[in-house]
């Protein structure tokens, strides 16, 4: 396309050249002119007119067609999909476009003039001042969404993108598009929902669940107030499930939803977090008791009967509890896991209640797994030790025997007695592993013994537990096929009296299995348990070990004295060898002597000493001469 000022200029001067012709043709300059000069200059005049005309044509043409652009732009930029205006730096709307009066739901005059952030939800204001401070700066395109306010009808969404521009007096201005993404912001918050809830139900699901917890933990810490978490699981939902079906059990699901829903206040939380498990988050308590009724509320709605078709189902829940804050620095997960294990209480305490999460008993629990790992490393590391006591008979002089007494050689507490960490490992599978390496290290001191030329029997204490294992008597012959120069008729085995041996026909045969190959066994503690008698009617063992109490205190409680008579009777009645625990003095051996007890084990014979002091020891004993007499 000609331009239009080079057309203009071609025009200009193509007049001036006429007027300069016609001024030629001057009446004077006709005169003087030849003729054929004439018909040539009237020739090019009539050429420059028809040149002029269409030139003039051209010009014509080119002002519709710019028209006709100039209305297609407006027509454009009154229409586009997206709102056009211009801000001055005050943000006032200099000029706008017909679609942004339309999203405005305002006339294009009246929005002229006004403030932009009067078009802002009010709750955006303050995101819009904090744009308006960055896109006045911005070189940049610059986009961000808010509500914006449309006369009369509800806000709606808008996605805005600003430049930083000059208008044509060098001012500046911001140009601004804004679109309609009411729609977008409805699809995205119906993906957040389905995201976060739960389809059935439409109560929060986990994951909401999760960041409720979070917050309301905030909460709990800003208004110094404690809130519980309640594990909700019902009692029999599969059996509804499988006799009703599953439309019936959603429909239960729903209605009990809503029941429990209306227990709770507002701001409380209900998330459904599994089939039938429910897990509810109560705020701002006073005191955690406050929540008992709330519990117990949630207990009746989940016990109401509920009418689905035809038929009335009453269903019940387990539920359990726990608080924050404790005493311990805690998290989200662990909180759950709290009120889980205390829902399985629940359950376990026969259904229909709530159970409340012992943190003390947990700490309890966690501090003895603790102790427990510590344990096994303390057992990698090799810190375990045998003492050995000297058992003798006191009239003799003879050593009958030793006994094996484990030690904790700790790196930091030193050397530690049993009774500071079996107690702590008595349940625990790892006291039998302790067990074998007790074992396992007697008959491997025994070789050693042996092959220094010192023979000695070795009593090795076991626990009930241990010795109640399935495989205990496979167990010991493997050891004790480990050690094939160790005779096992030098092995002794040492049981408590006062441990459960629960089932007596089973332990009993366990002991006589053993005596098979010659290992034989010794009741510890006796006289400290309840049956006795029984046990020593059944049990085949061979020795009895008078408890220690009995020994300290035989001088100074005359039930002692008796008891101590009663049971070496009983020992000589049942055939049985026995043997006298803590004699710490001489007199307390010859008192033992008197009543025909002539074996004994404590301080006045030997403290229990490392295995390689004992030879020494052996090579020096002898016995008291007031024992001996
Ligand atoms: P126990 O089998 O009755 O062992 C005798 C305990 O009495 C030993 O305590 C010993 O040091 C102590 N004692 C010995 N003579 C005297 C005395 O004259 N006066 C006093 N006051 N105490 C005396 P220890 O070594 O602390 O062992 C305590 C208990 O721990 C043992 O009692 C036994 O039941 C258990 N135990 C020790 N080692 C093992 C083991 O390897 N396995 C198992 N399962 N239990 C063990
Ligand atoms: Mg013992
Ligand atoms: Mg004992």
């Amino acid at each position: 396309m000609i331009s239009t000022e080079k057309l203009q200029q071609d025009l200009r001067q193509k007049a001036e050249k006429i007027s300069l012709e016609k001024s030629v043709l001057s009446q004077e300059n006709l005169e003087i002119m030849p003729p054929n000069e004439i018909r040539q200059m009237l020739h090019e005049l009539q050429v420059h007119q028809i040149e002029l005309e269409m030139q003039n044509d051209e010009l014509r043409q080119t002002q519709i067609e710019l028209d006709a652009q100039r209305e297609r732009y407006f027509d454009l930029y009154d229409l586009a999909p997206v709102g056009y205006c211009t801000l001055s730096e005050e943000g006032f709307i200099l000029e706008a476009n017909l679609t942004a009066a339309i999203l405005l739901g305002i006339s294009r005059s009246k929005l002229v003039g006004r403030l932009m952030s009067g078009f802002v939800h009010k709750e955006d204001q303050n995101n819009y001042y904090l744009y308006r401070k960055q896109f006045f700066r911005s070189d940049e395109k610059f986009s961000f969404e808010l509500r914006l306010l449309r006369e009369n009808n509800p806000p709606f969404w808008a996605h805005l993108i600003t430049t930083a521009a000059k208008n044509s007096d060098d001012i500046s201005v911001v140009r601004l598009i804004m679109s309609d993404i009411t729609e977008k912001k409805l699809y995205e918050d119906e993906l957040n929902r389905i995201a976060q809830y739960d389809a059935l139900t439409n109560l929060p699901n986990r994951v909401l669940l999760s960041d409720r917890l979070s917050q309301g933990m905030a909460q709990s810490q800003r208004h110094g107030l404690p809130l519980a978490v309640v594990y909700l699981d019902l009692d029999g939902f599969k059996e509804i499930n499988d006799t009703y079906g599953h439309e019936t059990g959603d429909h239960l699901l729903i209605t009990l939803s809503n029941q429990m829903k209306q227990t709770l206040r507002e701001g409380d939380t209900i998330a459904r977090i599994g089939g039938d498990e429910f897990v509810i988050i109560l705020l701002d308590l006073k005191t955690i008791e406050d929540a008992i009724p709330m519990i117990i509320r949630l207990l009746d709605a989940t016990s109401t009967p509920i009418h689905v078709d035809n038929f009335t189902l009453t269903i019940t829940a387990s539920l359990g509890v726990t608080f924050y804050p404790q005493a311990q620095n805690i998290d989200t997960d662990l909180l759950l896991r709290q009120a889980d294990q205390a829902m399985y209480q629940a359950k376990l305490a026969g259904r229909n209640r709530y159970h409340v999460f012992d943190t003390q008993q947990d700490t309890l629990l966690r501090k003895r797994y603790e102790f427990v790992e510590n344990m096994h490393k303390a057992m990698q590391s090799s810190q375990f030790l045998l003492y050995y006591q000297p058992k003798v008979n006191m009239k003799t002089g003879a050593i009958i025997g030793v006994e094996a007494l484990i030690r904790w050689q700790h790196p930091q507490n030193g050397l530690l007695a049993p009774a500071l960490f079996l107690p702590m490992i008595e349940d625990h599978p790892i006291s039998i592993e302790l067990g074998e390496w007790v074992i396992h290290t007697a008959l491997k001191q025994m070789e050693l013994w042996q092959n220094q030329g010192f023979d000695m029997n070795v009593s090795v204490n076991i626990s009930a537990r241990q010795l109640q294992e399935n495989n205990f008597v496979n167990r010991l012959q493997t050891i004790l096929a480990v050690h094939p120069n160790v005779n096992p008729a030098h092995l002794e085995l040492e049981v408590l009296e006062t441990s459960k041996l629960e089932d007596m026909n089973r332990t009993a045969q366990i002991i006589q299995s053993c005596r098979e190959f010659n290992v034989l066994f010794s009741l510890d503690d006796f006289g400290t348990g309840y049956s006795s008698l029984t046990y020593l009617q059944r049990l085949p063992i061979a020795t009895i070990k008078i408890d220690q109490s009995f020994i300290r205190d035989m001088f100074d409680n005359p039930n002692d004295f008796a008891i101590l008579s009663g049971i070496i009777s009983l020992a000589t009645a049942f055939e049985l060898d026995i043997i006298a625990e803590g004699v710490e003095t001489i007199k307390h051996g010859e008192r033992l002597l008197e009543m025909g007890c002539e074996c004994a084990q404590g301080y006045a014979i030997a403290r229990p000493m490392p295995a390689h002091e004992l030879p020494n020891w052996a090579a020096t004993w002898h016995s008291h001469s007031e024992w001996m007499k």
